[in-house]
């Protein structure tokens, strides 16, 4: 069995939506799936609706985004109780964020010449929550960029003329906020920011694991990654960040091998944790 503990949907910047990612990802052979959209989780109910009449376990996840002074770091949250409504409310407010960012960024991209509306990035958006994926897919509809990749190197990455900063939680409130759900606080693709000092820290802050199997990692990052795994005594995670397409890692649903013994301690650890009936105390701030 193939197991893929990170895909995105329709409700954030993945292409597919919860019925055909879970579709896609019975045909590849993965029998356990979580979906982990960016600030929301409008795709799990019907994933788990769709995962039990493909026979695909489907567990609730998120991906949430948090500010560093020196890049990005993304948290994904597992087994989180999706229904509290301080957790909605606070996921709200990002999207919130996300939205006014995207316009942000279309007007300094209008600014620069692009011929690129709103509009048309909300549109592609179709209601999820809005990413600079759905801004670069517009910039390749209005043949200003080459494709999603360029977008990113030339406009909307985060050295770009068209970046904007959004709202945001720090990684160690993302972790409260995880636990305080209900869930799992991993810490999402390390490979990418290779800020070992980061997993040092927030270790002893609470956090539950690392995603440890990973397209972008390399062997001698697996290996790094599960040595810090078991030297602070983190669970271990691992998946494709697939998003459908050529976007982000262009593998396919369920090829990243993730080993099966994972799964048992991640399931105990989440058994035992609780929602909160009240958020913890986070400062949403735009950096
Ligand atoms: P956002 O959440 O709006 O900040 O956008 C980040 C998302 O854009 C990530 O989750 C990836 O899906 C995608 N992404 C980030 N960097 C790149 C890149 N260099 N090329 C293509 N897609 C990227
Ligand atoms: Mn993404
Ligand atoms: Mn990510
Ligand atoms: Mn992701």
């Amino acid at each position: 069995m193939r197991i893929d503990l990170h895909a995105h949907t329709t409700a954030s910047d993945g292409l597919l939506d919860a019925e055909a990612l879970v579709m896609e990802a019975a045909s590849r052979g993965v029998g356990l799936l979580a979906v982990a959209d960016h600030d929301t989780t409008g795709s799990v109910d019907l994933a788990i609706g769709s995962g039990r009449r493909a026979g695909v376990e489907v567990w609730p996840a998120v991906e949430l985004s948090c500010d560093v002074d020196a890049g990005e770091v993304h948290m994904l949250g597992y087994f989180i109780d999706h229904h509290v409504d301080w957790f909605q409310g606070l996921l709200g407010r990002l999207r919130d964020g996300r939205w006014h960012r995207a316009e942000r960024m279309v007007e300094k991209l209008v600014g620069l010449g692009a011929p690129v509306d709103f509009a048309r990035v909300e549109a592609l958006a179709g209601g999820g929550a809005i990413g600079r994926p759905h801004v670069a897919r517009a910039l390749v509809e209005a043949g200003w960029v080459r494709d999603v990749a360029d977008a990113f190197d030339r406009f909307i990455g985060r050295s770009g003329p068209a970046y904007v900063e959004r709202l945001k939680v720090t990684p160690a409130e993302a972790v409260a906020i995880l636990r305080a759900a209900g869930g799992l606080a991993v810490l999402a693709h390390p490979g990418w920011a290779r800020r070992d000092e980061w997993i040092d820290e927030l270790a002893p802050a609470g956090l539950d694991g690392i995603e440890v199997y990973y397209p972008d990692h390399t062997p001698e990052l697996i290996a790094r990654y599960r040595a810090a795994a078991v030297r602070h005594g983190l669970l271990i995670t691992g998946g494709t960040d697939f998003h459908g397409g050529t976007l982000a890692t262009r593998v396919p649903v369920g090829s990243q091998y993730v080993p099966e013994e994972i799964i048992r301690p991640l399931r105990e650890r989440a058994a035992s944790r609780r929602p909160a009936l009240v958020p913890p105390a986070v400062a949403l701030a735009v950096e």
